[in-house]
């Protein structure tokens, strides 16, 4: 009788000792899976869109604005529209960086626009170029390069602009247009967060290629946990870049896929 009795407490603790394993296993894979995406336990993947070239009122550009998606908009400072797109796309609760224009490699001159950084400027020269740009750029959070092929491999031409970027609190964004780009290496040096452009959206008015693109950076966004794309108003995108945008974007979201501006990145890296 006695025997009877301990095998059965022995079975009882047995399973009680059991279920409670299984039950911390459980705590823990949900516990490891809450910290994986500690931000937001629906997103798989982050992607920012930037979109360059804001400031001459190009093509694309109210429809760019009236997407209800987060975009980062990129506007070109001392343009006719400047300080008009910048509230546009400000009072779209869209947020604005500055889209400095930076000598190419190859490339006309009047693409760079008025006022652009050329690397025989000297550091004043330069360092006025950005102040007066984030003066006209109203609400600018950061920086990116327009073309700069040339300018972004210059170690003092960047170490100029990033210092800037500093004083004022801004990030940066690599576009990335020359692969020896000394963009974040400077930026490391100087403590201004820094990012670099994954994928280009458009450069042509074929909306198939653009979406295509866009998945892609989804993709990317899905592997690496978030991915940078962008995109233009004007020649090289607009209004094809915009409705390819929007329609590739509900399959993006139901894939996971969350769209953010680089300011959210910033906050969720620091988490
Ligand atoms: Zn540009």
């Amino acid at each position: 009788m006695w025997i009877i009795v301990t095998r059965k407490r022995l079975f009882s603790l047995i399973l009680i000792i059991l279920s409670i394993s299984i039950l911390l296993v459980t705590l823990q894979v949900l516990f490891k899976h809450s910290t994986i995406v500690s931000t937001d336990s629906n997103s798989n993947g982050y992607v920012i869109l930037i979109i360059d070239d804001f400031g001459n009122h190009g093509d694309g550009t109210d429809e760019m604005i009236d997407l209800n998606i987060p975009i980062t908009t990129a506007i070109m400072p001392f343009m006719p529209h400047s300080l008009s797109d910048a509230k546009a796309a400000h009072n779209a609760n869209l947020e604005v960086i500055l889209h400095l224009p930076m000598e190419p490699n190859v490339g006309k001159k009047e693409w760079l626009g008025p006022r652009g950084i050329t690397c025989n400027l000297s550091d004043e020269d330069i360092k006025k170029i950005v102040y007066d740009g984030l003066n006209e750029v109203k609400y600018a959070v950061g920086i990116n390069n327009h073309m700069g092929s040339k300018a972004t491999q210059d170690k003092r031409v960047m170490k100029a602009i990033l210092e800037v970027a500093k004083e004022n609190n801004l990030f940066f964004v690599d576009s990335k247009t020359s692969p020896a780009s000394v963009v974040l290496e400077m930026a490391n040096n100087l403590n201004v967060p820094c990012f670099t452009r994954d994928v280009f959206l458009d450069g042509t008015k074929d909306i198939n290629h653009i979406s295509k693109q866009i998945l892609r950076l989804g993709d990317i966004a899905l592997k690496k946990g978030y991915a940078i794309g962008i995109g233009h108003v004007g020649v090289e995108g607009g209004k094809p870049t915009a409705k390819a945008i929007k329609s590739v974007y509900p399959s993006l979201v139901e894939k996971g896929v969350r769209f953010i501006t680089i300011t959210q990145l910033m906050e969720i890296l620091q988490d």
